[in-house]
């Protein structure tokens, strides 16, 4: 099947495009089926663009009405993830969260340990920083993900986070 990408507005959609195509000839090269609900599994990381846990994946192919199990799920994002395909992240809640990673610039995620708010950093300075650092040590830097945790501030509740005072009233 045969499909053009004539909406260059959705950049989103190629990289998830890209990533299919890698992940199926991974799969090929690995003797394993790429069935349609393992593309499904791709497709919701990868076009949501955010930071999903495997219970979220699954509601959500759910409700578009896929018929996937949540062993089918699990195994699937073990195997993007052994292919590179996605990262595993930590947002400090008691399981991980998966995010697209071909076509992703390296980041850093900084966390509200209050509320869970999660917001995205890229820098070159930290990627050089992390270079030199693995470079001293003999190694090439690959990939990374990190995380940081803190506290996000309302300047106007005297630093404390915004949606705790909201839903402390
Ligand atoms: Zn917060
Ligand atoms: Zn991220």
């Amino acid at each position: 099947m045969k499909q053009e990408n004539s909406d260059s507005g959705r950049k989103p959609k190629s990289a998830t495009r890209q990533a299919e195509k890698l992940f199926r000839s991974y799969m090929k090269a690995e003797g394993m089926r790429c069935t349609t609900e393992r593309i499904a599994v791709l497709r919701e990381v990868y076009d949501s663009g955010t930071h999903l846990d495997a219970d979220e994946i699954y509601r959500r192919l759910k409700e578009q009405g896929t018929g996937i199990s949540r062993a089918t799920v699990y195994h699937t994002l073990d195997l993007l993830f052994r292919f590179h395909l996605v990262t595993k992240i930590d947002l400090g809640h008691k399981h991980t969260h998966y995010e697209r990673s071909h076509g992703v610039a390296n980041h850093l995620h900084v966390v509200c340990e209050q509320c869970g708010a999660v917001v995205e950093i890229t820098s070159d300075e930290l990627g050089g920083l992390l270079e030199r650092l693995c470079r001293e040590q003999g190694f090439q830097l690959g990939s990374f993900s990190l995380q940081v945790f803190g506290r996000c501030m309302d300047e106007a509740a005297g630093g404390t986070c915004r949606r705790r005072r909201k839903t402390e009233g």
